[in-house]
């Protein structure tokens, strides 16, 4: 059994670092002093936990315990979103070094590798662009994508050698010997809340394709221009959003959202000559999120086409969604039974790092309950019972795994 004590107070202990003592929110943004600082504490319990410490070169924390041929290999993160909450990827970082921490202690013979992984910048704060650790260890992040900048045009890879990393060449980070990866993570939704049960056995992650569709129209005097010959940008885009969702509303899991919009040029009295909105599509189905895209976009043509406006779609972020494996979700789900809990399996709707080394090895995800489903908010909230029955049966799969 776990430490269930030290795993809470640690967790405890992480919550302090970049936290708002007015609202409780915790800010600890990649690239930053707290997160630094969050670093010093995490390295310290793998110390602690009879790891070696390595930093990869964007960053990625990586704590290794055994010196065998074969690895495993468990992660999560630590930065957060603008005022986060406390269990969002701390709880499977702390919880993974709790695991070997525990399989230490009762020095337990191995034959793999155990290897717990921070990964660098999950969340995508700063440059509006995340999961940069994951990418680079499954070889999907490119050159090009170290260009992005932040507001003030500080571009990644800058804000990597300032932080004394060298990213380059990229292909040197990439990882091809790892067996298994199991990441545990809050759910951030309400399914294992109705179904009354601690825990869940992730099936796949969902990724989001995001579309951003401009409509352009003609701006024109609200009071002269008649109602038949107007090219009015928002009134198309409005059909258009009410179209998504008439789609979405026919499938079974497939969700989207339009979540952002922008009207040009905004004004009371003005006919809006130009909407811009975002389209966030979302399945663990790379088919059906083609085949989703595909039908949003002919529809969305119909309707520009009738209302006299053009439309115009640009892709702005494609994921691949992963699917977790089989030998994985079979034996979290054994373990899970061993605690006297029935296993039960759900997708996962929120992106997560183990969705990119997927690319790489294959891939199995614990989830522990959410209060009301809250997460990336101070409200966030996972019971020290649920996190303690979590963190055991991680334990077990980890030790099925590597003995
Ligand atoms: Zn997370």
């Amino acid at each position: 059994m776990i430490n269930e004590n030290r795993l809470l107070r640690r967790l405890q202990d992480l919550s302090q670092i970049g936290r708002n003592e007015v609202t409780g929110g915790i800010n600890r943004f990649s690239f930053t002093s707290e997160e630094q600082q969050a670093i010093e504490l995490v390295t310290s319990y793998m110390k602690q936990a009879g790891m070696t410490i390595t930093v990869d070169g964007v960053g990625n924390i990586i704590g290794t315990y055994g010196e065998e041929s074969e690895t495993i290999m468990l992660g999560s993160h630590i930065d957060t979103v603008p005022e986060g909450g406390k269990y969002d990827g701390a709880l499977g970082v702390l919880a993974a070094i709790e695991v070997v921490q525990t399989i230490y202690e009762h020095q337990l013979p191995l034959s793999k590798n155990i290897e717990v992984a921070v990964f660098k910048d999950e969340e995508g704060t700063r440059f509006g662009f995340g999961l940069i650790g994951s990418r680079a260890i499954a070889g999907l992040l490119t050159h090009e994508e170290l260009q992005k900048t932040d507001t003030t045009d500080i571009s990644i890879e800058e804000a990597m050698k300032q932080f004394q990393l060298s990213p380059l060449p990229l292909e040197r980070i990439k990882r091809n010997d790892i067996q298994a990866y199991l990441e545990m993570h809050i759910e951030q939704g309400k399914v294992l809340e109705n179904e009354e049960l601690p825990v869940g056995v992730v099936t796949g992650i969902a990724a989001p394709l995001w579309l951003e569709v401009t409509v352009t129209g003609v701006s024109e005097h609200a009071g002269a221009t008649p109602m038949p010959i107007r090219q009015d940008a928002l009134a198309a885009a409005s059909e258009m959003i009410l179209a998504i969702e008439r789609i979405l509303n026919d499938t079974t899991d497939s969700v989207a959202t339009v979540g952002k919009l922008s009207v040009e040029p905004n004004g009371v009295n003005v006919i809006p000559g130009r909407v811009t909105f975002t389209i966030d599509i979302r399945d663990i189905d790379e088919q059906k999120i083609n085949t989703l895209e595909s039908s949003i976009i002919e529809q969305l043509q119909k309707v520009a086409e009738r209302r006299n406006v053009t439309m115009t779609p640009k892709v702005l972020q494609r994921v691949k969604p992963a699917k977790t494996a089989s030998m994985l979700q079979q034996q979290l789900a054994s373990s899970i039974e061993k605690y006297g809990v029935q296993p039960y399996s759900l997708i996962s709707g929120a992106g997560h790092d183990a969705m990119n080394i997927a690319a790489v090895a294959p891939i199995g995800m614990l989830f522990v309950r959410s209060k009301d489903g809250i997460s990336h908010n101070p409200l966030e909230y996972s019971s020290d019972e649920d996190i303690v029955i979590a963190t055991n049966i991680f334990y077990d799969t980890v030790v099925e795994l590597v003995k």
